[in-house]
């Protein structure tokens, strides 16, 4: 059986929805049809000319990324500059390209979740859930057709909590209403008289995103002209979406043997870091690519020692005391490093869910930046 693009596309979407990405991303399908065929597949952290030609040289149909290649407007489509002539490239052989960015930073057991196994961490959570991800949709359905609106809200992934799926609270009451002129009531009739209906109350956890398609679906299943219901703010947010990952080693060890484990797990010859190597970390939180901002959420969960990239100079001095004691270590592993396992991380899921489909990590290291070491 075949697999299209549009069908990865949905189940990635189960995993790493689209909506949970950052405001300024820009994710999903970016060269090619959603109806396009796959049996190969290449997957790369970026997409560089080795990239294409590789895709090219094995006949892959798809490529998937993991930083998007259009974010800003391109303003031609030729073979000049590096952005327009790839994307030129890729549509000319008819190869697809997807980006699957921060919505996969924000996926539990995505990009964070899996530095974290890399170095070795175990209870792993997120260092903090997105915000305001979360509402509470309260709907009020006729007793006979709450099992078809139940079933259409559940379909569009409405009542996810953690690892549970389906869940919903409902109990009953009396509805009533007075249809006005013109109206196709449920009960009775335009201009009519006051009429009761027992209906059911239900109440389901909806990720923000995904509340236009939860809506669509139970307008499309309940029975009234117009669909009451009521869509709540909660304040706890979505389980399953948040901001970089904290865990445990199994032992207490030294920050100066901790940073020899990530340079040889990050398969990185040097890094940056503050704090004292002689010290003892054992809660380490993380965030794969530039994650700087998040220090002050890593230092509020007392994490011993942050591991992520791209962080500026000036931001070392937020983990020094007043004394100038260095309270929280940071590392700088370089945002190539820190992500790198992604590609392997993709290979494995996607080829789970399509074993059908030939899924290839690409041979090139697509990072420009190196490391000198002094000779
Ligand atoms: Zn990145």
């Amino acid at each position: 059986m075949s697999i299209t693009i549009g069908q990865i596309d949905e189940a990635l979407q189960e995993w790493a929805p689209s909506g949970s990405a950052q405001s300024y991303d820009n994710v999903g399908l970016q060269i090619g049809r959603m109806t396009a065929e796959v049996t190969r597949c290449l997957i790369a952290l970026d997409l560089t000319p080795d990239v294409v030609r590789e895709a090219q040289e094995m006949n892959a149909e798809c490529v998937i990324t993991h930083h998007p290649l259009l974010f800003r407007p391109l303003k031609s489509l030729t073979d000049s500059g590096l952005v327009s002539s790839m994307a030129l490239n890729l549509a000319e052989s008819g190869i697809g390209l997807y980006a699957i960015h921060t919505n996969l930073d924000a996926a539990r057991d995505g990009v964070s979740f899996e530095l974290a196994r890399t170095l070795g961490l175990e209870r792993i959570e997120f260092l903090s859930r997105l915000e305001g991800s979360t509402v509470k949709l309260i709907l009020f359905v006729p007793i006979d057709h709450i099992d078809g609106v139940r079933d259409a809200v559940f379909s569009r992934g409405a009542g996810k909590i953690g690892k549970y799926s389906e869940c919903s609270f409902s109990h009953g009451g009396t509805a009533t209403f007075k249809p006005g002129e013109g109206t196709k009531p449920f009960e009775g009739e335009a201009s009519g008289p006051r009429e009761s209906v027992n209906e059911i109350r239900l109440e389901v956890e909806v990720a923000r995103w995904a509340l236009p398609s939860v809506l669509d679906a139970a307008r499309e299943a309940h029975p009234y002209e117009e669909m009451v219901h009521d869509i709540v703010a909660v304040e706890q947010d979505f389980r399953n979406a948040g901001i970089g990952a904290v865990g445990n080693l199994p032992a207490p060890i030294k920050l100066g043997v901790f940073l020899n484990e990530v340079c040889q797990k990050l398969e990185n010859p040097g890094i940056r870091y503050a704090g004292n190597p002689d010290s003892t970390v054992q809660k380490v939180a993380v965030c794969g690519g530039a994650g700087a901002d998040f220090i002050g959420l890593a230092h509020r969960v007392r994490a011993d020692v942050y591991v992520t990239s791209d962080i500026s100079y000036h931001r070392y001095f937020d983990v020094m005391g007043s004394g100038g004691d260095i309270e929280m270590a940071l590392v700088d592993t370089g945002h190539y490093e820190s992500e790198r396992m992604t590609e392997s991380l993709l290979v494995v899921w996607l080829r789970e869910r399509f074993p059908e489909i030939e899924w290839i990590r690409t041979k090139h290291r697509t990072s420009p930046v190196q490391t000198w070491i002094a000779t």
